[in-house]
C-alpha cells in the first residue's frame, strides 16, 4: 500500500491546499494530511480546529485522513508507514525554503522522498496568510476558501470577542 503525507500549517486551509490534497489523493492508496504545529508559532486556529475544518472540506475524499502532531514530520511519516512527503510549490519564492526542508528531511530519513506538486495556476498567489489579512480587513475571501472555512473564521472572531 502506497502511503503519502501532506504536512502543513493549514491556518486556515485554502483552495490552494485543497487542490493539492485532491491531486495527491489520486497518487496514493492512503494520504494523511498532517497539521503540524509548534507552540512557538502564533496561530489563528488551534490544531484541533484546523483538523476539524480540513476534515469537513475534504469529506468526499475517502482515502484521506487528517491528523495533527507537534513531532518531526519524518517521525510521523515513519510511524504511519508513509514513503513520500507532499509539498506544494507556488512560485520561485517557495523554492528556497522547500529545498531546505526537503534536504533536511532527507538527511533525517533517506527513505522518505519529498514530492512537489506545482500549484494550480489559478491559486498560485494564494496563501493562508493572505486570507487572514483580507479577512481582518473585512474583504471578500470567498474566492480563496470554502464557505465553511469562512464561517469558521467568523465564528472564531466572535468567540474571541466574548472571551
Ligand atoms: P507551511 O507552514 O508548512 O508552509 P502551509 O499551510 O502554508 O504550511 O502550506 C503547506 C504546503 O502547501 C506548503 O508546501 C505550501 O507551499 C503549499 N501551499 C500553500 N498554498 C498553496 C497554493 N496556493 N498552491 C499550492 N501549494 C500551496
Amino acid at each position: 500500500m502506497k502511503i503519502g503525507i501532506y504536512p502543513g500549517s493549514f491556518d486556515p486551509v485554502t483552495f490552494g491546499h485543497i487542490d493539492i490534497i485532491e491531486r495527491a489523493s489520486k497518487m496514493f492508496d492512503k494520504l494523511y494530511v498532517l497539521v503540524s504545529f509548534n507552540n512557538a508559532k502564533n496561530a489563528f486556529f488551534t490544531p484541533e480546529e484546523r483538523v476539524e475544518i480540513i476534515k469537513e472540506v475534504i469529506k468526499p475524499l475517502k482515502n484521506v485522513e487528517v491528523i495533527s502532531s507537534s513531532k518531526l514530520t519524518v517521525e510521523v511519516a515513519k510511524e504511519l508507514g508513509a514513503t513520500a512527503l507532499i509539498r506544494g510549490l507556488r512560485a520561485v519564492t517557495d523554492f528556497e525554503y522547500e529545498l531546505q526542508m526537503a534536504s533536511t528531511n532527507r538527511t533525517l530519513n533517506g527513505d522518505i522522498e519529498t514530492i512537489f506538486l506545482m500549484t494550480n495556476t489559478q491559486y498560485s498567489y494564494l496563501s493562508s496568510h493572505l486570507v487572514k489579512e483580507i479577512f481582518a480587513l473585512h474583504g471578500n475571501i470567498s474566492h480563496f476558501v470554502p464557505k465553511y472555512v469562512e464561517d469558521r473564521l467568523i465564528k472564531k472572531v466572535k468567540e474571541e470577542k466574548t472571551k
